[in-house]
């Protein structure tokens, strides 16, 4: 079995799901195929939700009815016949009924999780149309029927693995599998899912759960960049990456790549190859358990963080302070990403601010605190990176007038992570491009 993982801009045009098709058809190993929503979808239905979170039900309206449209082209150029055609206006008057009944019903979270999850259904509804026009034999799966996260939002592997082989067991005969990526049922049966960019976390939990032998995601670009390519001009994939490189750059900002998409790999020990649908020869990165060189691989940035700053030259050299410090986050399901300590002070970052104003209510009691949002964590990621000679001297040599407000080092060999403001984002890695690869 193998899983492959198409992304928004891979499905988000009729000829795209075409190329899908060649690709999924290519050979007769079995596969599930993983697809995110049609680009722009689910930015659309996260403005319909805040539109109706705000009370704004004539902006949702209208957003809802230029999605309506948006996919009413789509379906025209997707299937050729008359009955295909009505079946695609079906599925869409199907789940756009829904959008506009919940126009009339007062908005929930629970709503707010229905609405985001119309997308992935629509697409992989079309695609499983199409492909059944074009005679090639499938199944679709509901992911809601398998892919379960307990009360913290964690994934339940081992629930998945059981209600996923049942399923696949139903269908002996079936070697193509179609279903939906970032959809999820949470801890009380309701509809949720993995987050933003989280069909790529479908994909590699679904990769583990069948024992696949490769997870490949399909995207736009060929693979791993060695910086962000939205951001820097000329950087190159990199052809290879271990588990621990993958890991580090998807979590501090690599977007192509879910934070958690690589410990189900990691674990289970499956390789993920990131490919590109628009040029399915290149090479892209094949990201597997052996390292091969050490030495920086690429840099990748994290935005929207908040650093948090306690001084107390009372108690810093006490021991247990830095637990109760913990114990706060831990109380208020913040997990921390970088921290400093110095004698009289600690800082740490967060990237979540949904309870900043409880955890530093409760911090006040340690000492004064200092907040500092609008951070960026950029990141320099290479195996056994913390060996390289000189590395540090280049980090810093290369951007002298940047102002860094925290450094990590030496807490994974792998990575160096320095914290700046967010407006210095940029500059800092294309400076950092110049000094580490030009
Ligand atoms: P998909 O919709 O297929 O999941 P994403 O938009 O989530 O695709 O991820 C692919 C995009 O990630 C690329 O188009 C690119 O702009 C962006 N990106 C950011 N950093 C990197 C990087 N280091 N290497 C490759 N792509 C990156
Ligand atoms: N459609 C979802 C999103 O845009 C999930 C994904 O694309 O991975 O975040
Ligand atoms: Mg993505």
């Amino acid at each position: 079995m193998k899983v492959m993982k198409f992304g928004g801009t891979s499905v988000g045009k009729p000829e795209r799901m075409a190329s899908i098709k060649s690709l999924i058809t290519k050979d007769d190993e079995p596969k599930i195929v993983v697809l995110s929503a049609l680009s722009g979808t689910t930015n659309a239905l996260t403005e319909i939700s805040a539109a109706l979170a705000d009370g704004d039900r004539a902006a949702a309206k209208q957003r809802i009815e230029a999605l309506e449209q948006h996919y009413q082209r789509f379906i025209k150029e997707l299937v050729k016949t008359e009955t295909d055609y009505q079946k695609a206006k079906d599925i869409l008057a199907e789940h756009f009924e829904f959008l506009n009944i919940i126009l009339k019903i007062s908005f929930s979270e629970a709503l707010n999780k229905d609405i985001l999850a119309q997308g992935e259904l629509l697409s992989t509804k079309l695609f499983s149309l199409y492909l059944k026009e074009q005679n090639i034999p499938h199944v679709w799966l509901a992911a809601l029927d398998f892919m379960t996260i307990d009360s913290a939002g964690e994934p339940q592997v081992g629930s998945i693995r059981v209600k996923l082989s049942q399923l696949l067991k139903s269908h002996p005969d079936t070697k193509l599998f179609i279903t939906q990526g970032y959809i999820a049922r949470n801890a009380k049966g309701e509809v949720d899912n993995l987050k933003r960019g989280g069909s790529d976390y479908s994909a590699s939990l679904i990769a583990a759960a069948t024992e696949s032998t490769v997870c490949e995601i399909w995207t736009d670009i060929d693979g791993m960049h060695n910086n962000d390519p939205r951001i820097v001009e000329n950087t190159r994939p990199i052809k290879h990456l271990c588990f621990d490189e993958a890991a580090e750059l998807a979590y501090f900002g690599a977007k192509i790549l879910h934070p958690a998409s690589i410990w189900p790999a990691q674990y289970f020990n499956f390789p993920v190859q990131l490919k590109n649908t628009m040029e399915p020869d290149a090479a892209g990165t094949l990201i597997e358990s052996q390292s091969d060189e050490e030495g920086v691989k690429a840099i990748a940035a994290k935005d929207s963080i908040i650093a948090i700053k306690i001084k107390s030259s009372r108690m810093l050299l006490a021991y247990g302070f830095l637990r109760k410090i913990f114990e706060v986050f831990e109380k208020y399901q913040t997990s921390i990403d970088m921290i400093t300590t110095s004698e009289v002070a600690v800082s740490l970052t967060i990237d979540n601010d949904t309870y900043l104003n409880e955890i530093i209510k409760e911090l006040e009691m340690f000492g004064t605190i200092e907040i500092d949002t609008n951070q960026t964590i950029v990141s320099i990621v290479g195996y056994h990176i913390s060996k390289t000679e000189n590395l540090l001297a280049k980090v810093f040599d290369s951007i002298t007038d940047i102002p860094v407000r925290m450094v990590s080092f030496g807490g994974s060999q792998h990575n160096i992570s320095i914290l700046i403001s967010q407006d210095q984002k940029n500059r800092t890695l294309q400076l950092l491009n110049k000094g580490l690869f030009e």
